[in-house]
């Protein structure tokens, strides 16, 4: 019998063979310099291929011609990093600004945020919703990682919260949470006590689930993070973990002496930088990560110098989100100089500690804070301004784009399945004209945007901004 086969299985390993040349992929993307997040090496002359939305080979061009790609594309004088994470926004305003935050899905897009953190609003249901449908490919948009609703006290100043009273209701509310799925877990404080804040943190830990908060200003840092939070969010707390009087400031915090400004001014006041520093080690060895929110802070703290009246940006912005904005600026417009004095030098020194926190091995995570009432720190671009405000004040652009990229994916644990351009990992990719690793600035000069393996060339962002400004002004000339 073995004759007679041994002809069909030689022509079969020909054609095998001449095959083995053209790999079927959806996507090859040619000539490019890979810029290597891991390291900062930059790879030129490489490629990309991509298949059922995932990177299946990252290697130099002289390989590319195994491939057989529905669509190629030239990238030369490009430089590509992953897709871009802002691990810091919101969806609300309220059950009437549905389609407004939907348009904040191809904003992000547009700017090469490929994947973000919502980190609590009131249209929970919305944003869960949009997680599936774009999960399914149903919806365009960045792929979300939500808290769900975050974890309050009774009475909370915010809007959407599960609010809880005890210990009871606090797990009651982590089963809801669970039930979810929600992707971690938001605590904020404005009607939480201390107590159940702890509590919520050993809840967070107990069931595995990841914890992000701002933190009680009576409560050191050290034991938050010792008690399990993975994530504060804003840099107010590591300013004030930084002072030689933190337990002083904790406690008249308690007592209800000192308002959260007064507080920040008194550690800014006492700030020490080995204080600082051995704070910051004991966070980093714990594993609590910072999203230090800059950009917004800064727009509040120097809203008497701009007030953005005339950005551009704004025609992106849907009336009833502009809207929202009126609360931190009839809030700012109510300082006088003294108190406006203070809110620069808060700034100034938070944003500081950054090459402080970098250098301690504290976890940064790029979260810009954009979506509604904080103003002028825009859903999208707001990522750019972010990373420049990381540079300006001491990270190498490589760290703000690790920050944006690697870490961000890796603190949510999918390091596995993005934030990188290897093969296995989702396509998201950004392509760059010019070499970020030189100029952090040059995030923002896109020239396409792999999402999910779906190229998006200039034209096509373009036509993306395009359609959401259309949108916005015709809502606010009441056409729609
Ligand atoms: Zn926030």
């Amino acid at each position: 019998m073995k004759p007679r086969f041994a002809l069909p299985c030689l022509l079969l390993l020909l054609v095998s063979c001449a095959h083995r040349e053209a790999v079927p992929v959806d996507l090859l993307v040619e000539n490019i310099t890979i810029v290597d997040l891991h390291d900062g090496r930059l790879l030129d002359h490489h490629h990309v291929a991509v298949r059922d939305q995932r990177i299946v080979a990252v290697a130099d061009d002289r390989e590319a011609a195994r491939f057989r790609a529905t669509r190629t594309i030239d990238g030369k004088g490009t430089y590509a990093i992953p897709g871009l994470w802002d691990m810091h926004v919101h969806f609300g305003g309220g059950e009437a600004l549905v389609d407004e935050n939907r348009d904040l899905l191809p904003l992000y897009v547009a700017h090469g945020v490929t994947t973000v953190r919502d980190a609590a609003g009131d249209l929970s249901t919305q944003v869960l919703q949009w997680r599936e449908q774009i999960r399914k490919g149903e919806l365009q948009g960045p792929t979300i990682y939500t808290s769900g609703p975050k974890i309050e006290g009774k009475g909370s100043i915010w809007p959407g919260d599960l609010e809880v009273a005890n210990e009871t209701e606090l797990r009651a509310a982590f089963d809801q949470l669970e039930a979810m799925h929600v992707d971690f877990i938001k605590i904020t404080d404005s009607a939480l006590s201390p107590q159940l804040f702890k509590a919520a943190l050993a809840e967070g830990e107990r069931r595995g689930m990841k914890t992000s908060a701002h933190v009680p200003m009576s409560l050191m840092l050290d034991d938050v993070s010792a008690a399990g939070l993975d994530s504060i969010e804003h840099m107010g707390y590591a300013l004030k973990a930084g002072s030689t009087r933190e337990r002083e400031i904790a406690d008249a915090s308690a007592m209800g002496k000192l308002s959260y400004r007064d507080a920040l001014v008194q550690a800014a006041d006492s700030f020490d930088h080995d204080t600082a520093l051995a704070a910051y080690r004991k966070l980093a060895a714990r594993g609590t990560a910072i999203t230090p929110t800059l950009y917004g802070s800064r727009v509040t703290a120097y809203l008497d110098q701009d007030d953005h009246h005339d950005d551009d940006y704004l025609h992106y912005i849907g009336p009833g989100l502009k809207a929202t904005y009126a609360w931190r600026v009839e809030r700012a417009a109510k300082d006088d100089a003294d108190a406006i004095a203070a809110r620069h030098r808060v700034y100034e020194m938070s944003a500081a500690l950054l090459p402080l926190l970098q250098e301690a091995g504290v976890t940064i995570l790029a979260g810009t804070d954009a979506g509604f009432l904080n103003s002028f720190d825009y859903p999208g671009i707001g990522l750019h301004d972010e990373l420049r405000e990381y540079v300006r004040y001491g990270l190498t652009p490589l760290q703000a784009l690790q920050s944006a990229t690697l870490r961000s994916a890796a603190f949510l644990g999918h390091e596995g399945d993005s934030g990188d351009i290897a093969a296995g990992k989702v396509a998201d990719i950004v392509l760059l004209d010019r070499n970020p690793l030189q100029d952090i600035g040059a995030t923002r000069a896109i020239h396409a945007v792999v999402l999910k393996g779906d190229y998006l060339d200039r034209a096509a962002l373009d036509a993306l901004l395009a359609n959401v400004r259309a949108r916005v002004h015709a809502r606010e000339t009441g056409t729609r």
